[in-house]
């Protein structure tokens, strides 16, 4: 069996099959994240960006960008921020948008549900169940408590709880134990969230399901190896050859099963760059829908300036999804709205100008010092024509528009109410409400999905139910590609969930 890619998608596959003893190669374009002093300093990371791949992908004009995707043994998840959701159980059906319809997935909540479970063991999830009232029923409670807020936060949820918000600890898989300091793993420190972990306390792909693997003889990982193509039998339902460039030399490898888990438009690239004879729009791609339906969230960072000052270290412990759904103001929902990492005086000298045109007196210290920081997440529809295509040199092409820009801005003003009502409005540096917000470009795709979705007719998606390519008989997708719809939630659990799920069918089949 042949794994394309060691993320949250392939590397949980090859951690859930690695116990059956067949033989698995995982080929990873990128090698392992050097821990180094680098991995928890903003410059190196956020303005150099030292982790981030040196691809060129093309916007829909045909604009050249880099894109924010990381090749790393562990794939994105080595920066990710952990926040680990499931999906609310709406999501799986179908959902009325501003501007469209949200599908619904071939399976539900229900379906996903024991997979869920055990991601959430197997990442060590911290969380507290029952206190989002949008979250789905659970079989089993979080294997972990909830990461504490510290006194800002809490403040701030003391507050929203006293408005009459239902603010929530967010879920988080990070391998903190709250109650043994000593021994924890994790430090607890502020450098989580699109950082590196430099002491591996992160539940990453790498860390959690890769790593451990290492020992084990039925396990291959060959690093530095670029998937570029897949070769089938003449008949074309059969992948024979895994074509990689590692080394500057081409090399062939075999499998009886290929998995490719590349990442949403990687994963779109290898298939589409795949045509032959038997396939000429691309591997699997008969329905005309691999690299379609790209989805990667109508995201915004905002931070709020307050007099106060926010000493919180680890601020990612607090999640509202009040709005998650249509409430009685508004008839289509509105996202998530969740704590980022901390901002500090480096990482927002970027966006130097705005800053100091806000509050001229301050430096940028002063004003990381006062931020307190929101993620605002809505659900992105999965258009056609937001897709992934390739040019003759197989480069990505990535055409994408926003969706739901209406219900992004909604979601931005029940943020600067709620900030008024945690009283934070009246000590703010300036004397009317300010907030920064960042829309976050085409290029920022760390929450990248859809391009090979799963459904039960051929005709309109790329995978069945098990995540098999209708067009092949040995061919699975088994990464963000897979997403019908993305909800507006975080999507790196229900990669992994997927995953231990199709690798329980992956272990029948082989038996
Ligand atoms: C900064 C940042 C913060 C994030 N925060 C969160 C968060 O808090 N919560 C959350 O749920 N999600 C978060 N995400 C998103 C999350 O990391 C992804 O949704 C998840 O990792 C996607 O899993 P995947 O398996 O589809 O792809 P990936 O995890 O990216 O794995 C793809 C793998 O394939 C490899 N690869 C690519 N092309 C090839 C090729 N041709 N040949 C061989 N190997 C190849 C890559 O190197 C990579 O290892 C974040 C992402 C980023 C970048
Ligand atoms: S908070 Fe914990 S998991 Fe996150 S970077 Fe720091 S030590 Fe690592």
């Amino acid at each position: 069996m042949i794994i394309i890619g060691s993320g949250a998608g392939g590397g949980t596959l090859a951690h859930t099959l690695a116990g059956s003893g067949k033989n698995i190669l995982l080929l990873e374009r990128g090698d392992f994240l050097p821990r180094e002093t680098d991995n928890w300093d903003p410059r190196p990371v956020f303005v150099d960006g030292k982790y981030i791949s040196t691809d060129t992908w093309y916007d829909g004009d045909g604009k050249p960008f880099q894109p924010q995707v990381h090749y790393f043994v562990g794939g994105a998840t080595k920066l990710y921020g952990a926040a680990l959701y499931r999906l609310r159980p709406a999501d799986f059906g179908e959902i009325r948008h501003v501007d469209g319809i949200s599908p619904a997935w071939p399976l539900d909540y229900g379906d996903f549900e024991p997979w869920y479970s055990r991601a959430e063991h197997l990442y060590q999830v911290h969380g507290n169940g029952g206190e989002d009232p949008t979250e789905g029923p659970r079989s089993e409670p979080y294997p972990w408590p909830a990461v504490s807020h510290e006194p800002r936060i809490a403040q701030i949820h003391d507050d929203l709880a006293k408005g009459g918000y239902q603010p929530f600890h967010a879920p988080c898989g990070i391998l903190l134990n709250e109650a043994n300091r000593p021994l924890s793993t994790c430090i607890r420190c502020t450098w989580c969230d699109g950082y590196p972990c430099m002491v591996h306390a992160k539940a990453d792909a790498d860390v959690i399901a890769v790593r451990p693997l290492l020992d084990r003889p039925n396990v291959t990982l060959v690093t530095g190896a670029e998937v570029t193509r897949l070769e089938t039998d003449p008949s074309g339902r059969t992948v024979t050859g895994v074509v990689v460039t590692r080394d500057g030399n081409r090399e062939v490898y075999t499998g009886d099963i290929v998995a490719v888990s590349a990442g949403a438009a990687n994963s779109a690239k290898i298939l589409l760059n795949s045509a032959s004879d038997q396939h000429p729009n691309g591997l699997a791609n008969g329905s005309d829908q691999v690299g379609r339906n790209y989805m990667f969230h109508n995201c915004k960072a905002v931070v709020a300036l307050c007099a106060e000052p926010n000493d919180t270290v680890f601020q990612k412990t607090l999640g509202i999804n009040d709005f998650y759904s249509a409430t009685k103001d508004y008839a289509y929902p509105m996202g998530n709205i969740q704590m980022i990492g901390k901002s500090n005086a480096e990482a927002m000298r970027g966006e130097k100008p705005k800053l100091t045109k806000l509050s001229p007196e301050w430096t940028l210290s002063d004003v990381a010092k006062h931020a307190v920081d929101f993620w605002l997440t809505t659900e992105d529809l999965p258009k056609p024509e937001n897709r992934v295509t390739t040019d003759a040199g197989g480069h990505v092409h990535l055409a994408y528009e926003t969706t739901n820009d209406d219900e992004a801005f909604r979601l931005y003003g029940e943020l600067r109410k709620i900030l008024n009502h945690t009283g934070m409005a009246e000590h703010h540096v300036l004397h009317k409400n300010f907030y920064m917000d960042m829309d976050i470009p085409v290029a920022g795709c760390a929450h990248q999905a859809g391009t090979c979705r799963f459904g039960t007719d051929p005709a309109t998606s790329v995978l069945d139910a098990n995540c098999k390519a209708h067009e092949l008989d040995n061919l699975y997708v088994v990464d963000t590609s897979f997403f019908p719809s993305i909800g507006a939630v975080n999507p790196a659990l229900t990669a992994m969930a997927n995953a231990l799920r199709v690798g329980d069918h992956l272990k029948e089949r082989l038996a």
